[in-house]
């Protein structure tokens, strides 16, 4: 097969040529390959020099006028020439043996063979010759092709070792799987649970980094049922795992909340790519084995599931290196605030508790809002439509109420200082008490969010305390 078609970039010819006068053999490999063929968009490509990758990515450099653009990492014997959305990297052909503590391999010159042999997937072991004479020739060893086109993920050599020597191509195997909806072959996936516990050897970060791309895949279910099924999951992330199983009581069960966990994600992904809001979606229910009980009036319940689940959020996010910042506590806030919109479906539900959750959620209302409505799983038709539409009055009260009391982004309408110049106070616990009531009273619908309703109300909260007010 040749793709000489699909090698249109400039930069290309010119490796072509420099390669050519200096007598080495060039290939374009990896993952460049695999997305060219699947004609997915390219973010970087690989190339494999027989000889040094350093020199040839200077000569490259220097002839694309881009020599400020190229960066060199001498140890590695590696360079990098960046351009405007596009990264080359360069690099001598490797041949690797692994030791069984580390995923670092040692390292020597090798063939182009050995630099195909040492690839994680047959799908990522495919190479695209460079030289004139044999430019856009496809180098497959290992039928990548054929994998390809039956959507297989499969190691290019004996999967138990593949896997056992670095240990991170078992998430590999289940992202592509889930970023291009493959299968993985079931050689691979008996590997992968049977070396699971290697995972151990593998940084968090570079485990995250994975756990990462999953979630933004279109369907991120594909990628959990298989941590799930090669017992991945119950090593990386046992909260999820844990939410697996249906209990039954007195003929009364619940729902398997691993499985309805996944299905919410894949909703919510349908219309959110923030990575945090997904992160909230995959964790809105972790708090639920800790609190399940079974009622025999009322069947199973999880009474303060969320407020359990927030608390555990960042223990989760420190053991995975996540940002322990502003997300960590959005992330916090989703979950705990997961169930409040389905409480305020009733008819008679009040001001007050809209206008309170309008003050808890912030400006991130919208995205609490696409979450439950994400959390929708029921396959009877007639419930999900009642529950959606529940959701749409919810929504509307929401706008009503915020164009009328602007609560979103709640700042007091009195300030601390004038409570003290008010009253002639010194900072003293009475500032705080007519503060905090005054924002009571707002939420409640008692007052208007306005300054002069909230100073009058100042005044007349400042006298029953025993206050004297200078004005
Ligand atoms: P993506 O860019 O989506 O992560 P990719 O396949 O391009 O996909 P890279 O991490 O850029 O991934 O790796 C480039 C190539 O290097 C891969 O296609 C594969 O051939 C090889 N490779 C990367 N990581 C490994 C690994 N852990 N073991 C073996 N080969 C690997």
């Amino acid at each position: 097969m040749n793709l000489s078609q699909k090698l249109s970039l400039p930069i290309f010819k010119t490796i072509s040529e420099i390669a050519d006068k200096e007598q080495m053999e060039v290939y374009a490999v990896g993952g460049f390959v695999r997305d060219v063929i699947l004609e997915r968009p390219i973010k970087d490509i690989d190339f494999v020099v027989l000889g040094n990758g350093i020199d040839l990515a200077t000569k490259v450099a220097t002839a694309l006028g881009k020599k400020k653009y190229l960066s060199v990492f001498k140890n590695f014997g590696t360079a990098m020439i960046k351009t405007k959305g596009l990264e080359f990297e360069f690099v001598g052909a490797r041949k690797e043996s692994y030791r069984r503590e580390s995923r670092k391999p040692i390292v020597e010159d090798g063939t182009i063979e050995d630099d195909q042999n040492r690839r994680d997937f047959t799908i990522n072991a495919m190479s695209i010759s460079l030289n004139k004479w044999n430019w856009g020739d496809l180098i497959d060893p290992f039928n990548g092709l054929s994998d390809l086109e039956a959507k297989i993920l499969k190691t290019p050599l004996e999967p138990d070792v593949t896997y056992s020597d670095d240990p991170l191509r078992m998430l590999r195997a289940i992202r592509f799987a889930s970023q291009l909806n493959f299968k993985i072959e079931t050689n691979s996936l008996e590997a992968i649970k049977k070396n699971k516990k290697r995972i151990e050897i593998i940084s968090k970060e570079r485990v995250t980094e994975e756990l990462n791309k999953i979630l933004a895949c279109e369907k991120p279910s594909v990628g959990f049922d298989l941590l799930y099924k090669t017992e991945l999951l119950q090593i990386l992330l046992p909260e999820i795992s844990d939410l697996q199983g249906v209990e039954e009581v007195e003929g009364q069960s619940h729902k398997d909340n691993f499985y309805h966990t996944i299905e919410v994600v894949d909703n919510l992904s349908k219309h959110s790519k923030n990575l945090w809001l997904r992160w909230a979606a995959l964790l809105h229910d972790i708090g639920k084995p800790a609190s399940k009980r079974f009622d025999k009036q009322v069947g199973w319940t999880f009474h303060g599931h969320e407020f359990k689940g927030s608390k555990m959020v960042p223990t989760l996010f420190k053991r995975l290196k996540l940002p322990l910042n502003d997300k960590m506590k959005y992330v916090q806030k989703m979950v705990m605030l997961s169930s409040r919109p389905a409480a305020l479906t009733k008819e008679d539900v009040s001001d007050s508790a809209i206008r309170r959750l309008l003050f808890d959620a912030g400006d991130d209302i919208d995205d609490l809002m696409m979450l439950v409505e994400a959390d929708i799983t029921t396959k009877n038709a007639f419930k999900k439509k009642k529950y959606l539409s529940n959701f749409k009055i919810v929504r509307k009260k929401l706008v009503e109420l915020e164009e009328k009391d602007r609560i979103r982004n709640f700042q007091p309408p009195i300030s601390g200082e004038e409570i003290i110049s008010t009253f002639d106070l010194k900072p003293c616990k009475e500032v705080g008490l007519i503060k905090s009531a005054i924002k009571e009273a707002i939420l409640d619908g008692e007052i208007a969010n306005e300054y002069e309703a909230a100073k009058s109300f100042m005044i007349k909260k400042g006298l029953e305390l025993g206050l004297q007010s200078k004005l």
